[in-house]
């Protein structure tokens, strides 16, 4: 059976840039009579909040995008993070680090990464200081990892040259993103993962995690950016375009097909459900250029 998932992280409300994604996440893996899951990615306590998650699924149902199955929770996973991390520690392929400024650059979300820092192992030969606070890193070596992505076609790149070892623990005891995602992708039996392609050059670094944990790496797909007219991918800042201000100019058909027709998916942004644009799904109607988006248009009431 196939299977895809949304993984959003509930530190707000989602806005116009979160909704492509889920409804491109939903169409591929509907269209191909999968399933598609819901995985809340709260495990930055800090920053993660319930009632979000609440919207975002009050959200997703509001839209037409219903998810197979129950949620699952990063928060209730921690266990699982550890054993993993348990075995990546017994194979010493980790280390604790003290730099305070590489910690922080690690610390960031995964769509901050925009600006990527090779860490250049300052503390992989230092000798543990057990009362210090530190983040753990995984090693990597010095190995090119290339895939397909089913979208934007080959793309490789250089454990060492390019990424340099990488936080899967921060310092505040917080599991990384790049560790929980491959465990979850692995254990909910995910194929598919559809998502930002903000996220392209991170696939590399999961897939090395899985091949050590053993785990088959998804197919990935990534899709283009929507941005602000100031270039910047759409985020929080954004409030005329999250759900909450959406939500109350738009109907839901209104929203779907001004997306759909950014995805290349109609020729009008003229309303219509997920539903109705399954049976001429497409990845190649798709543009692999990033989107400029400044507000909805054309997408009156039906
Ligand atoms: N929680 C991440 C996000 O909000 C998920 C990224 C992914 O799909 O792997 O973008
Ligand atoms: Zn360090």
């Amino acid at each position: 059976m196939l299977k895809g998932r949304f993984a959003p992280s509930p530190t707000g409300r989602m806005h116009l840039g979160n909704v492509f994604s889920a409804l491109l996440s939903w169409l591929s893996v509907k269209s191909k009579g999968g399933q598609w899951l819901l995985r809340i990615e709260d495990i930055d306590t800090q920053r993660s909040r319930p009632e979000y998650a609440q919207l975002l699924m009050d959200d997703l149902q509001w839209l037409g995008l219903p998810w197979d199955g129950e949620p699952v929770y990063q928060s209730q996973r921690t266990e699982l993070y550890q054993q993993h991390f348990e075995r990546l520690q017994a194979q010493g392929l980790t280390y604790p680090c003290y730099c305070s400024r590489a910690d922080l650059l690690a610390a960031q979300a995964p769509h901050e990464s925009d600006a990527r820092t090779v860490y250049a192992g300052t503390c992989r030969h230092l000798p543990s200081q057990p009362e210090k606070p530190a983040a753990t890193r995984l090693i990597v070596p010095d190995k090119t990892i290339a895939f397909t992505d089913g979208h934007y076609g080959l793309h490789s790149l250089n454990l060492t040259h390019d990424v340099g070892d990488f936080v899967i623990r921060r310092k505040d005891g917080a599991w990384a993103y790049q560790l929980a995602v491959v465990i979850d992708d692995a254990l909910m039996d995910i194929s598919e993962v559809v998502r930002g392609c903000d996220l392209l050059h991170s696939s590399p670094q999961q897939i090395y995690v899985a091949q050590l944990l053993g785990y088959m790496p998804p197919q990935f797909i990534h899709l283009p950016l929507l941005r602000n007219t100031a270039g910047q991918r759409l985020s929080k800042r954004d409030r005329s375009l999250d759900m909450a201000t959406l939500r109350q100019q738009h109907t839901a058909p209104a929203i779907v097909g001004f997306l759909a027709h950014l995805a290349g998916l109609q020729p009008h942004p003229s309303p219509i459900t997920p539903h109705a644009l399954l049976s001429t799904f497409d990845w190649r109607k798709v543009p692999t250029t990033d989107i400029t988006v400044a507000e909805i248009t054309h997408a009156t009431n039906p």
